[in-house]
Order: C-alpha cells, then sequence, then structure tokens
C-alpha cells in the first residue's frame, strides 16, 4: 500500500519555522516513499481555533510548495466519529464523568505543594488528575449532570491499561523507512486523561487517533514534544481497535535562547518571512532542510 504522511497544524495561530519544518519534513519523506501527503486542520478546540487562521495555513502550506491532497480534512466535520469513540469506550467502563474543574485541582495541588507533598505531574507538567469521581456512583454522576454540572470526560487510565496490556509504538528513523525501533508506551505517567472536555465533543488524543485512521495515514511525522503523547494514542488505538502508524519524532525548531518557537514569536512567523522576501528554498536552508 502507498504509505500516506500527514501534516495537521491547529488553527489556533500562523504557521512558524517550527510548524514548516514538520510540513516540509513530511512532503519530504511522502516523496522520497512514493507516498501520498494530507494536510489536517486540527480544530477540535474550537475556543482557541479561527477560520482567519486556517485560511492562511492552507495558504502557507502552498506557498511552501507542499504537494497536498484535497480537500483538506477538519476535525470539526467528523465531530459525530469522535462521539461514537467515546460512547465505545464509556460502554466499556473506561470513561467516566470527571465534574473537577482545573482551578479546583489546582487549589489542591497548592494546598499539597505548601505543605511539602509533591503532587504528581503527567510529561507536560500538568498535575495528575486526583481521579475522585471515578468511583462516583453512576446514579449520582448522572444526577449532578442533569443538574447541569460542568464536567469533563477523563479515561480511566489504570482500567484501560490493564484491559489493553503492555504496549509499544514503532519509531522510524527519517532517513530510513526500513529500520523501526520499538519504543514502550508508558499511558500511565499521564494519568486519567481528558477524553472529551467541558466544551469539546473530543479532546486532541481522542480526535488524532480516530483522525490517523479515518485518513490511513502509516506514517506519523510530528515534533518531539509530541513523543510522550504517543503513549496515550497507542492505548486508545487498541482499546478502539484502531490501525497502529509508525512514528517519527523530529527536533524542534528553537529560538537564540533555545527555547520551543511560540505562535506568537512573530519574527518566526511564515507571514513576517514571506513579507520580508524569503523564498521557500531560504525557509528549508534555515530549518536545515537540503534545498
Ligand atoms: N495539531 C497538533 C499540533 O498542532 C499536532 C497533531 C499531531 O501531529 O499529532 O500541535
Amino acid at each position: 500500500m502507498q504509505p500516506v504522511f500527514r501534516f495537521a497544524p491547529s488553527p489556533n495561530g500562523p504557521l512558524h519555522l517550527g510548524h514548516a519544518f514538520s510540513a516540509l519534513l513530511n512532503a519530504d519523506l511522502a516523496k522520497g516513499a512514493n507516498g501520498r501527503l494530507l494536510v489536517r486542520i486540527d480544530d477540535i478546540d474550537r475556543e482557541r481555533c479561527r477560520p482567519e487562521f486556517e485560511a492562511a495555513i492552507v495558504e502557507d502550506c502552498e506557498w511552501l510548495g507542499l504537494n497536498f491532497e484535497r480537500p483538506v480534512r477538519r476535525q470539526t466535520d467528523h465531530l459525530h466519529e469522535y462521539g461514537n469513540a467515546l460512547d465505545r469506550l464509556r460502554e466499556l467502563g473506561l470513561a467516566y464523568p470527571a465534574f473537577m474543574s482545573r482551578a479546583e485541582i489546582a487549589r489542591g495541588v497548592d494546598a499539597d505543594e505548601r505543605n511539602g507533598r509533591s503532587w504528581p505531574r503527567d510529561p507536560d507538567g500538568s498535575p495528575i488528575y486526583p481521579g475522585d469521581d471515578r468511583s462516583l456512583a453512576v446514579a449520582e454522576a448522572n444526577a449532578r449532570i442533569e443538574a447541569g454540572a460542568p464536567h469533563a470526560i477523563r479515561l480511566d487510565v489504570a482500567r484501560a491499561i490493564a484491559l489493553a496490556g503492555p504496549l509499544t509504538w514503532r519509531e522510524f528513523r527519517s532517513d530510513t523507512f526500513d529500520e523501526v525501533e520499538p519504543i514502550r508506551a508508558e499511558p500511565g505517567q499521564w494519568g486519567d486523561v481528558v477524553l472529551a472536555g467541558r466544551d469539546t465533543t473530543a479532546s486532541y488524543h481522542l480526535a488524532v487517533v480516530i483522525d490517523d485512521t479515518a485518513q490511513d495515514i502509516s506514517h506519523v511525522v510530528r515534533g518531539h514534544d509530541l513523543q510522550a503523547a504517543t503513549s496515550i494514542h497507542r492505548l486508545l488505538q487498541t482499546l478502539l481497535g484502531l490501525a497502529e502508524p509508525v512514528y517519527h519524532h523530529h527536533r524542534l525548531i528553537l529560538d537564540d535562547e533555545g527555547r520551543k518557537l511560540a505562535k506568537s514569536d512573530d519574527d518566526v512567523g511564515m507571514a513576517a518571512l514571506r513579507q520580508n522576501g524569503f523564498t521557500s528554498a531560504d525557509i528549508r536552508r534555515i530549518v536545515g532542510l537540503p534545498v
């Protein structure tokens, strides 16, 4: 089967050099493997995503010379697919309504840490969900929902791991597709991740595994900052019987101080670079790709 690659930015800001590197690396690898390249708009977080960013992203991808297929998939056009997956996880007894807000969690963490007790954090540095309402009786949870209590849906990660068993993912190097290294997935380090937020039908983790299967993605090439998330993705893929792509987590483009680029860094934004007369070949040189 022809390999399928994707570049999946979130339209919550303009693209910068880091995104350009990811997009171009995907394009180069797709070309080298005689594969297809898709661009996907990861707009599941409606609060932060804007149509004008989406339009600018597609334009930047064209300007970079990416040879991607149309139409471009947009997550918000597929909400029912994520809803079905969520129902499935709930039927399996692996998801529960979680009523604590981030502010409440933060207060608990502060109180504990003031008393010298450290609170476990996930790989992104967020406090692990306490999980008190994991054991809430169904009738009580339902009563609170009916009374309008805001809640997210979270994965009971310990139960999910017990069901799925030990997992690995296959990481390939960008210069060779043949050598894949198995990496042990450690989903437990994320705690009970959000599957659907208070205002979102699905979290990034849930949406991305559904999208990658729906689009027949064989090779996921994305930044090293998402490597730890792959553990959760493998767990969800296994629970939902979804396809397992191979992965490559690439180096990040850093600023002069060695920090990850942010969408607010205007000087490395694609729009500014284009306006200042940079060409797509210049961008390739700057990010260290062969011209
Ligand atoms: N939409 C995610 C982001 O912009 C990337 C998703 C992925 O590549 O898995 O960070």
